[in-house]
């Protein structure tokens, strides 16, 4: 099975991936989270990515394309995954369906988690990561609204999208996401 989980920053994506994960036994892949770990290490990939991040802008999608194929390839047969924060653009969601239709895969749901901005902004304030900061964040909101959000569009014409209320409890959101699928 492939799911992407799809949200603006401080939807809750992070949260559920890691419950989802769990119930369904996908490998999880956060763009995000690979990014930090590059930056962490200090790879030449890290290096490119660092100055995107503290900013809110999106790292290219060639980079992005690049780390997921290597991702995928790493994961042998396997075959089900958990997109965490990926596509952000209608170019990598474009890209991710031809690279999986080149393996005769094709992706399952699109889990909408859908969040007030005021709540994102309160919610990434108390997460309190370095890109965590008032400035990166309404940059982040402007970046996804004019940059993730027309992916939305994009699943909803092929009729993967479901859309799920992303301001209940923890808990709900999850028994939510799993009736869905
Ligand atoms: P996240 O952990 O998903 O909030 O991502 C943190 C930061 O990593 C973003 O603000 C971007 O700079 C970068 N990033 C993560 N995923 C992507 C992606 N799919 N495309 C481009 N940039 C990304």
């Amino acid at each position: 099975m492939i799911i992407v989980l799809f949200g603006p920053p401080g939807a809750g994506k992070g949260t559920q991936a890691d419950l989802l994960k769990g119930e369904l036994h996908l490998h999880h892949l956060s763009t995000g989270d690979i990014l930090r770990e590059e930056v962490g290490n200090g790879s030449e990939l890290g290096l490119l990515a660092k100055k995107f991040i503290a900013a809110g802008e999106l790292v290219t999608d060639k980079l992005i394309m690049g780390m997921i194929k290597n991702k995928i390839v790493s994961n042998g047969e396997n075959s089900d995954f958990l997109f965490d924060g990926f596509p952000r653009t209608t170019s990598q969601a474009e890209a991710l369906d031809e690279m999986l239709e080149e393996n005769s895969l094709k992706i399952d749901k699109v889990i909408s988690l859908e969040v007030e901005d005021d709540d994102l902004i309160e919610r990434l304030l108390l997460r309190g990561r370095s890109d965590d900061n008032k400035q990166t964040i309404t940059n982040r909101l402007k970046v996804y609204k004019n940059q993730t959000l027309p992916i939305k569009d994009y699943y909803a014409k092929s009729k993967l999208l479901i859309k799920i209320k992303g301001n209940d409890s923890i808990e709900e959101v999850f028994n939510n996401i799993i009736k869905s699928i």
